[in-house]
């Protein structure tokens, strides 16, 4: 409990009796620094003031003056990054218009509340805000990201600064470790170990980004096949862009440095997330054709993002769907995540393709996606992505883990 006495906590609320109920309430949850408004535009002015920097807000829908729905788009242009707890009497359809909204908006919405809120509900989105703070803190607020320049991306690319990390993917079923995730990370002289979403974009946006996924998939082609030598069976997925595809040679360069590498495709996993930018859908679908008929496993990434959807899978020829992180970290006590996440599963199995649940950060999360009949799992709880050395070590330890900790009972 001590170190929640660091999460600033606002309330806002038009019923002065039920900000004293949920002041009450919050301090018995080991919560002591709460500010309460009575209006939106009390608390937005101490937020502009920078009187208060709150780690999560409480927030009222239906309020006089500013209202809950303005409230949360007055909070996105300033650029919150807290967790939003939404507490409302509105009906359920209101309460997930606003939050959906919140969430489009690019805040951080942790869950929805009926008033008056119960501790047991209340208590659990709250720690969810903590992680949030945690997170904000270590990575830095999402959209603040250090700007690289493209010719400084570029620099990091040609001199070999990149680096490859591979995450585990496990049965739900056996625990049996079927793959590894190939994900980039820029060694960087000054800043330290850099995550792709402060370069991989600019990568994208600037011409950059088959050099970026030739040192990553070319480097992933002869871990494969380093792993096979030493008799470690691992598919090896790598991340490619739609950019990436949107040449008809693309097809030979992949299939070319596979070979050259000595790897099987068969054990190299494509796994593509829809763009943004429509490309050219015919010579995509050609592309992802000849890489299919190469044996090369094709995935879907993202799955329910809005960037991956419908379209892409009616017309290509994918092996392997990922649901995204979103629909499956707390899925286990938001029956609204589960919908989606259930709903994802079937489609995949009535598409003959196989399920990977990513974002399993927790147990209860693992468990929940056992439970579900989904087979394959990645995330924190199984593995954090690590250097290809750390694989073989990691492998043992789960291997115990999975004993110890009774993670197939
Ligand atoms: P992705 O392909 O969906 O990869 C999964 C991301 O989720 C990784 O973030 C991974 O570290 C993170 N993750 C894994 N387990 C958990 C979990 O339990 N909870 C949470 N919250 N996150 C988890 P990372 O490494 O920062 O990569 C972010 C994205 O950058 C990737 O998303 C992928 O789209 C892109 N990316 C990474 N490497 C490459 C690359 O070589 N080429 C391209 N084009 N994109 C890449
Ligand atoms: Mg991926
Ligand atoms: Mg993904």
């Amino acid at each position: 409990m001590a170190d929640s006495v660091l999460m600033q906590i606002l309330i806002i609320d038009d019923e002065p009796f039920l900000l004293k109920l949920m002041r009450g309430m919050l301090r018995r949850l080991g919560y002591a620094d709460v500010v309460c408004y009575e209006q939106g535009e009390a608390a937005l002015a101490a937020l502009a003031a920078g009187e208060v920097t709150p780690q999560a807000i409480l927030l009222d829908i239906n309020m006089p003056g500013i209202d809950g729905v303005a409230f949360v788009r007055l909070l996105a242009e300033r650029g919150f990054s807290g967790g939003i707890v939404l507490v409302s009497g509105e009906d359920e359809a209101m309460v997930r218009a606003t939050s959906m909204l919140a969430s489009v908006r690019g805040l951080n919405v942790a869950g929805a509340l009926r008033k008056p809120p119960r501790p047991e509900l209340l208590s659990p989105l709250l720690e969810q805000c903590r992680d949030l703070a945690a997170r904000t803190r270590r990575d830095g607020p999402a959209g603040a990201s250090p700007r690289y320049s493209p010719t400084r991306v570029a620099a990091a690319i040609a001199q070999g600064e990149l680096r490859n990390f591979y995450q585990p993917k496990v049965l739900t079923t056996s625990g049996d470790v079927v793959g590894v995730e190939t994900l980039v990370r820029w060694q960087h002289p000054e800043d330290g170990l850099v995550a792709p979403a402060f370069f991989v974009g600019i990568a994208e946006e600037h011409g950059l980004i088959n050099a970026l996924t030739h040192c990553v998939y070319g480097e992933a082609a002869r871990q494969t096949r380093a792993w096979q030598l030493a008799g470690l069976s691992l598919k090896v997925a790598v991340n490619l862009s739609m950019e990436n595809l949107a040449e008809v040679n693309s097809a030979d360069i992949i299939i070319n440095e596979a070979l050259a590498a000595g790897a099987d495709p068969a054990m190299l996993v494509l796994e593509v997330t829809e763009s943004r930018l429509m490309l050219d859908l015919a010579t995509v679908l050609d592309v992802l054709a000849r890489l299919h008929l190469k044996r090369f496993r094709l995935s879907i990434d993202d799955f329910g993002t809005g960037h991956s959807s419908l379209v892409v899978l009616r017309d290509l020829l994918f092996d392997e769907l990922k649901i995204d992180a979103g629909f499956v970290h707390n899925a286990w006590r938001n029956e609204r995540l589960a919908s989606f996440f259930r709903a994802s599963l079937d489609l995949a199995r009535h598409l003959k393709m196989e399920a990977v649940a990513e974002g399993v950060e927790t147990r209860e999360d693992w468990d929940f996606v056992r439970a579900s009949g989904c087979h394959v799992a990645q995330g924190y709880f199984v593995a954090r992505p690590m250097p290809a050395e750390a694989i073989p070590g990691w492998i043992a330890d789960w291997r115990a883990r999975l004993l110890n900790e009774r993670l197939l009972d």
